[in-house]
């Protein structure tokens, strides 16, 4: 098979070229067809020579995944049912927000985590996505918006769909590069979140890389209900994650977000939340609710929404900043923890 383009970071197109005989300049105005104008087809980069464009076509490929569905929601919610080359499939989501655009991108087709609250978690791991199946997603999503009528853009990225990002870092961080390149995506830096359960060690690699905020998945206070909750993400001691937040480089005003599915009834007491101050005392953090999005096979019900913001009045009675996750594309199954693109590869 070709090998697709959207898998070489600007170093390897360079090499790329240069293995067919080109100047490195030439990696320069691939790139920026590839990445600014998305241009999937050779023939259509016009500022390279013939010569070249027939030779990348008998060489290379440009393949994003291929959009098998678009499903708006009432509120402007849209999710893309994605088909990548070998069949299987993965979910991605636009969220309209005031003056742009977020993107929800997922990092593996499932996860092998298995979070009991988490419909993703239920389908087990099949494998990472690679970089151009990261990316694939932000150019699709691009391409979606630019056909609507809006100057409004997509400017910010949050890893919080299907997978567990740091599991996948070797493809994220390859993927980071041609985001923040400013010939590439050129995306801000700020503007990108990446959601993870912590893993060991994987930490203090993101905060080294320094290419993303960082929000954690915390869900609980103590290890025993995280234990609970997220039994494989819980193999990492709540001790040993908070440490490491603690030690986690930021910005001066840089917080780290902290996530907390409030579980109707498991975890979403007034003591739950004063535990929760309790531990985060040592970490620079701001917590944001989500209230449970249930799914059938799921064994949760939502939170009280009295709970709910008794439970967001009790962190900032104690100094902790804390916001509430509005709810979009719930009826479309495009909230947070819902994407599962479970039609099976060749049914
Ligand atoms: N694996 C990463 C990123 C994907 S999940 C992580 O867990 O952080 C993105 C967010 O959705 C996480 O905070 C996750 O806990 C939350 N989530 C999962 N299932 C949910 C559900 N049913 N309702 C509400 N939020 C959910
Ligand atoms: Fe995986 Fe995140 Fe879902 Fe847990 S919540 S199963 S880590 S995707």
């Amino acid at each position: 098979m070709k090998p697709n383009l959207l898998n070489c970071t600007y170093p390897e197109l360079e090499r790329f070229c240069s293995d067919l005989g080109e100047a490195p300049f030439r990696a320069r105005q691939l790139w920026q067809w590839l990445w600014q104008k998305r241009e999937r087809d050779f023939g259509r980069m016009t500022n390279i020579s013939k010569g070249l464009r027939g030779r990348l076509t008998e060489t290379a490929a440009v393949l994003w995944p291929e959009v098998l569905q678009v499903q708006a929601s009432r509120d402007g919610t849209t999710k893309f049912l994605l088909a990548l080359e070998d069949g299987q499939r993965i979910e991605s989501v636009l969220i309209p927000e005031k003056d742009h655009f977020t993107v929800c991108l997922s990092t593996q087709v499932g996860c092998a985590l298995g979070c009991t609250f988490c419909a993703t978690g239920q389908m087990g791991l099949v494998r990472n996505l690679s970089m151009a199946e990261i990316l694939g997603q932000i150019l699709v999503a691009q391409e979606h918006v630019s056909g609507l009528e809006t100057d409004v853009s997509l400017r910010n990225l949050v890893f919080m769909g299907m997978g567990e990002p740091l599991l996948n870092w070797e493809n994220l961080r390859r993927a980071l590069g041609a985001v923040h390149d400013p010939l590439g995506l050129d995306f801000s830096k700020r503007r990108i979140t990446v959601s993870t359960v912590g893993v060991p060690g994987m930490l203090t690699e993101l905060g080294a890389a320094g290419l993303a905020s960082l929000a954690v998945s915390l869900h609980a206070p103590t290890q025993e209900l995280r234990a609970r909750i997220m039994p494989r993400a819980a193999r990492f001691p709540l001790d040993d994650l908070i440490a490491d937040l603690a030690a986690y480089p930021l910005q001066p005003r840089q917080k780290i977000t902290i996530e907390y599915v409030l579980l109707g009834e498991v975890n979403d007491d007034l003591g739950h939340a004063r535990d929760l101050v309790r531990l985060l005392n040592k970490v620079k953090a701001k917590v944001n609710l989500i209230p449970f999005h249930p799914s059938p096979e799921l064994p949760y019900v939502a939170p009280d929404s009295s709970k709910v913001l008794a439970f967001e009045a009790l962190l900032k009675s104690k100094g902790l900043p804390a916001t509430l996750r509005k709810s979009k594309g719930q009826d479309i199954s495009a909230a947070c923890g819902q994407l599962r693109a479970e039609v099976a590869a060749n049914e």
